[in-house]
């Protein structure tokens, strides 16, 4: 999906009322940037840190992430870059973070709770951060992974803000966040919803395990239903709820994600310019309309056919 040299300029994200929907980049390498630039991407949604140390038994140290960050950083001059502090979990185990023995690794010392376990090591990527911020000229916002409580978000936004970290942030991604979004966003600068680990949790089905892989749908009305508690928190409280999971990717459903409150989507390059094109067939209200749609349905594969057919009749 390359662009050619001869095709129009890449438009931003926007509904067809003119609503504008930044649509940003997931990212796990500074190399990265190149391409999600050239396919449009209005800035990094999603940094996952942890992909530059899955084959590091040492932690890493302050001088090699600032060269990282500073390079990521560097291609996105006056744009928005949305770095999220390492996330060790099942699926990515970091050696100096997890422990390998935990029989139960999803619901055990992951995200914010094992850099916690291991201070040194989130204020040292803290201290790498801002350091890159100081060298360059984008918009650096920084999130936690895993926010499971309000004592988390205010530890966590409190400690970014030690650091001369201006905007400071939560992912959504344990259905008590969710929950309490109202609270959390009345701390947090802003939520971004990891549609993936929001999905796992509160289907209680292991993203990794094929055997209950067809739990893992967020159409599913019990995660939009979360998502749409974090939408109206966000406009209660004045601030952006981005969406980083794999659900953004998917243009119907990003439609149904922008109606129940999202104010930005971030997903793999790639998937920008069909998302694009969607977004641009609805209005706002049509978007709340085929969320309204979703809503009502009793499971997944209903929520998608409901939603497709309330956006048929919007066209
Ligand atoms: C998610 O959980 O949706 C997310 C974006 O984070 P990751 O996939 O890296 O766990
Ligand atoms: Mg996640």
């Amino acid at each position: 999906a390359r662009r050619d040299a001869s095709s129009a300029p890449i438009t931003d994200g926007a509904l067809a009322d003119g609503t504008p929907v930044p649509l940003l980049a997931n990212l796990g390498k500074p190399e990265g940037a190149a391409e999600a630039v050239e396919l449009g991407a209005e800035g990094v949604g999603l940094f996952r840190t942890e992909f530059l140390f899955l084959s590091s038994s040492q932690a890493p140290t302050v001088e090699q992430q600032r060269e990282a960050y500073t390079k990521l950083l560097a291609a996105f001059p006056g744009k928005k870059v949305v770095v999220r502090v390492l996330d060790a979990g099942a699926d990515k185990p970091l050696a100096f973070l997890n422990d390998a023995h935990e029989e139960n690794p999803a619901l055990g010392l992951r995200g914010i709770r094992a850099l916690r376990a291991s201070e040194d090591i989130l204020r040292e990527q803290l201290t790498a951060l801002a350091e890159a911020d100081k060298a360059t000229q984008a918009d650096l916002w920084v999130m936690a992974p895993m926010i499971a409580t309000m004592e988390e978000t205010e530890y966590f936004v409190d400690l970014c803000r030690d650091y001369g970290i201006k905007t400071a942030g939560v992912m959504v991604e344990v259905p008590s966040a969710a929950l309490l979004a109202d609270r959390v966003l009345g701390h947090a600068d802003f939520a971004s919803i990891g549609t993936n680990d929001l999905t796992q949790y509160t289907m209680a089905a292991d993203r990794l395990l094929g055997s209950v892989a067809s739990f893992q749908d967020p159409w599913h009305p019990a995660v939009l239903r979360l998502i749409r508690e974090v939408g109206d928190a966000g406009r209660i409280n004045g601030k952006p709820v981005g969406i980083c999971g794999e659900a953004a990717a998917d243009p119907l459903l990003a439609v149904v994600l922008v109606g129940l409150g999202a104010t930005s989507l971030s997903m793999a390059p790639t998937a920008l310019a069909d998302v694009r094109a969607t977004l641009l067939q609805h209005s706002l209200d049509d978007a709340r309309v085929i969320a309204e749609a979703a809503l009502a349905a009793n499971d997944a594969a209903s929520a998608r056919t409901a939603a497709q057919d309330a956006a048929t009749r919007s066209k």
